[in-house]
Parts: C-alpha cells; sequence; structure tokens
C-alpha cells in the first residue's frame, strides 16, 4: 500500500481557502455548537469529504443518529485515512480524530458507538464535505 501523501500549507493559505467556520474547526481545533453545524441531520447516501482536502473519510453507510447533535460514524471508510491522537484539553482526556492527508481536525473518537464496531466518530459537520451520490 502507498503512504498517504501529506498536503501541507500554511495557516494563512488554509485561512484563504476555507470559510471561517471550516478554519476555526478544522485549523484551530474548535468544536462547532451540537445540531448548529451542517450534515448532523444528513441522511442522503453519499461520501464525506475532509472539508480542507477533499480526502473521502466517511460513508453514509457508516453514519448513525446519535442523537449529539454531530455528525456520528461507527468507522472511516479506511483505517488510514484519520489518524488518532491523544487530546489531554479541557481537563478530559480524549482521542482526537484528525485527517491523515492534512492534519485538519475532524473532532473526536469514543468507545460509546453502536456495533459492528462499538465506535462512535463524533465529527464536526464543518470539517466534512458532503457529497452527495452519484454527483
Ligand atoms: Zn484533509
Amino acid at each position: 500500500m502507498n503512504p498517504i501523501r501529506k498536503i501541507i500549507r500554511t495557516d494563512a493559505e488554509w485561512q484563504a481557502m476555507l470559510t471561517p467556520d471550516q478554519y476555526r474547526v478544522a485549523r484551530k481545533q474548535g468544536t462547532e455548537p451540537a445540531f448548529m453545524g451542517p450534515n448532523w441531520d444528513q441522511k442522503a447516501k453519499g461520501s464525506y469529504l475532509c472539508a480542507c482536502c477533499g480526502t473521502p473519510l466517511f460513508s453514509s453507510e457508516t453514519k448513525f443518529d446519535s442523537g449529539t447533535g454531530w455528525p456520528s460514524f461507527t468507522a472511516p471508510v479506511a483505517s488510514d485515512v484519520v489518524e488518532n491522537h491523544e487530546d489531554r484539553s479541557h481537563m478530559m482526556r480524549r482521542v482526537e480524530v484528525r485527517c491523515t492527508t492534512c492534519e485538519a481536525h475532524l473532532g473526536h473518537v469514543f468507545n460509546d458507538g453502536p456495533r459492528p464496531t462499538g465506535m462512535r466518530y463524533c465529527m464536526n459537520g464543518h470539517a466534512l464535505h458532503f457529497k452527495p451520490e452519484g454527483s
């Protein structure tokens, strides 16, 4: 398997490419308020791409209604498209999920998800771009 080719840009370059909400979430480790971002209630079939670099990260196939107000998935489309990092901010110990290609902050993963993986990838809607199936 080929290693994923990284996309590296400066903060100023990302800021020019992204909306202020996307930039704050994906490049500055922000969290959008629950039920306020895009995609949490998206139910159509399709792919969820990284809002920064366009890499397909999640699919409607693994999306589920977590009731949290953030788009939630049981698994990424492939194990190597996202990377886990320990996050000890806000007096909590959580696992941060980043896009492997461009290191965008996507959200966190928790082990209280449904079958079959038992994982809950709790993502920020602003970090993902929804591409409907067939488009
Ligand atoms: Zn990315």
